[in-house]
């Protein structure tokens, strides 16, 4: 049995606080953005409805 390393996808983290949106496999401990630590929540989306754009539109920020 030939080992595949398993890829962990990447998501798509949200700054709770400048709404900055970094995509990696797992949150940052700080912005790059505000260089806070931030509390990200994670829009990755996974439905088709949204067009696979990789962020959730309803959790987009509104301008
Ligand atoms: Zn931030």
């Amino acid at each position: 049995m030939a080992e595949t390393p398993i890829t962990p996808p990447e998501n798509t983290w949200k700054c709770s606080n400048c709404g900055n949106t970094v995509v990696q496999a797992a949150p940052p401990q700080t912005c790059p953005v505000c260089r806070q630590k931030c509390e990200f929540l994670n829009v990755t989306c996974y439905q088709p409805d949204c067009g696979f754009t990789g962020m959730d539109n309803r959790l987009k920020p509104a301008k």
